[in-house]
């Protein structure tokens, strides 16, 4: 209750004297375009945008500017996400859940979870699918009505039938229906194309397709292919009229094939990606967003009795451990990689513990924050708004309290926030 209060002061604050400058004073400054840590920065925010960095801490002449001091920390960007499930949050009753909420109470919850992930450093994310409510989601955050990530979201996920994000999979025959374009489901490529433009319609903002089958629906394959190459061309060509890239979740290596020649811009887990594939995504400039803690997840929630259902256990079993293990070989043979997680299947505001996944499977800590900030920034067509702290750029600001390329878990403990150059958590 006390700390609600402090931030709600603190928010109110901030928000009564956005109008001024506010100084930043830094430590240590990491500039994520050349990974370099530089010693006593000040940043200078005016309203919700980077007026200027300056050497040296500065104070302001003026008297109604605000000082904040974080000389003891390691200040950075806001960090990005490229796979988030803002609606939702996996437990137990996840799959009864599907039948008994109303889209008000998924709002409701999905409130808690968004602030959750700002409050641990993450400014932006990219919302890989839910029941559309994110799209509300969205705008209540761009509105300021609440606080959160700046979200670019998917909407609802588009599968073939009976595919990973079929949206009756597993249910009774009285419920099954027969969901179509409109719902995200699609079997043809005139279906797909109706599917793209209706998300279009929706508000979303980019499009993601189950390329294979997946860990945690109620079907029994995690990994078959589930579009015909044409539908995804389909897919990925009608989203490039409408200014938006394409994200295929895919564990098996057919699939992803098919999806990457399709044309899509990102790879979700990657599981059991081959040698050719990952040429494959070099050629094609496609990026990897790993989400090996949600495969940790999968692997160690399965051995908890009645956590997913039966048909989901041994899928949870065999991807979770593989994940890890693709993402270094993969990051060694020089595929991108966008830094991304799948919260949501894990507790939204734990993303930061990626980062120290990715170091243990041999990626250097500074590119593993250059992926969740410069390369994630590009990705989402933000390269001039976010992911560094530069003049001009969105003043999206973190800081942590130790160096991250000498202890990587400190991203796991975010101190301090700030968003659109309003301070969140102090
Ligand atoms: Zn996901």
């Amino acid at each position: 209750m006390k700390k609600l209060l402090f931030l709600f002061i603190t928010v109110l604050f901030v928000q009564i004297t956005k109008a001024q400058s506010t100084y930043i004073l830094c430590g240590k400054l990491l500039d994520t375009k050349s990974g370099k840590i530089y010693n006593k920065k000040t940043i200078v925010v005016k309203e919700n945008k980077i007026y200027k960095v300056i050497d040296g801490y500065v104070s302001p002449k003026s008297k109604t500017a605000v000082t904040i001091d974080l000389k003891d920390k390691v200040v950075m960007p806001g960090l990005i996400d490229m796979h988030v499930h803002i609606e939702k949050e996996f437990d137990k009753n996840t799959r009864l859940n599907n039948y008994i909420l109303n889209e008000a109470d998924v709002a409701y919850n999905s409130v808690g979870f968004a602030k959750s992930t700002l409050l641990s450093g993450f400014t932006t994310v990219r919302d890989l699918g839910g029941t559309g409510v994110n799209i509300s989601i969205k705008k209540a955050i761009n509105a300021g009505k609440i606080p959160g990530p700046r979200v670019f979201t998917a909407g609802k996920s588009l599968a073939t039938t009976g595919g990973h994000a079929d949206p009756t999979n597993g249910s009774s025959r009285k419920l099954i229906g027969n969901p179509g374009p409109k719902e995200g489901v699609v079997n043809s490529v005139e279906d797909a194309k109706k599917a793209v433009r209706q998300r279009y319609k929706n508000g979303a903002d980019c499009i993601k397709i189950t390329a294979t089958g997946g860990v945690l629906s109620v079907a029994k394959s995690g990994d078959n292919p589930q579009f015909t190459i044409e539908e995804i061309k389909a897919i990925c060509d009608t989203a490039k009229d409408y200014g938006m890239h394409v994200a295929a979740h895919a564990h098996g290596d057919e699939g992803m094939q098919r999806a990457i020649i399709g044309g899509v811009k990102t790879i979700e887990h990657g599981t059991y990606m081959s040698d050719e594939t990952m040429e494959l995504m070099k050629k094609h400039n496609a990026y990897l967003v790993p989400t090996i803690t949600a495969g940790k997840e999968v692997a160690e929630k399965a051995t908890v009795k009645g956590f997913y259902p039966a048909i989901v256990v041994p899928k949870a079993l065999a991807v979770g451990p593989q994940i890890q293990g693709t993402f270094a070989k993969a990051y060694k043979k020089g595929v991108g990689i966008a830094f991304g997680t799948d919260a949501g299947v894990f507790k939204h505001g734990n993303n930061g513990k990626e980062f120290a996944f990715m170091v243990e499977a041999g990626m250097p800590a500074i590119e593993t924050i250059q992926s969740a900030t410069i390369t994630n920034a590009m990705l989402l067509k933000m390269e001039n708004e976010l992911g560094q702290i530069q003049k001009g750029f969105f003043a999206d600001i973190i800081a942590v309290n130790d160096d991250p390329t000498q202890n990587i878990s400190t991203m796991e403990n975010v101190v301090f926030v700030m968003k659109n150059g309003v301070v969140y958590k102090r």
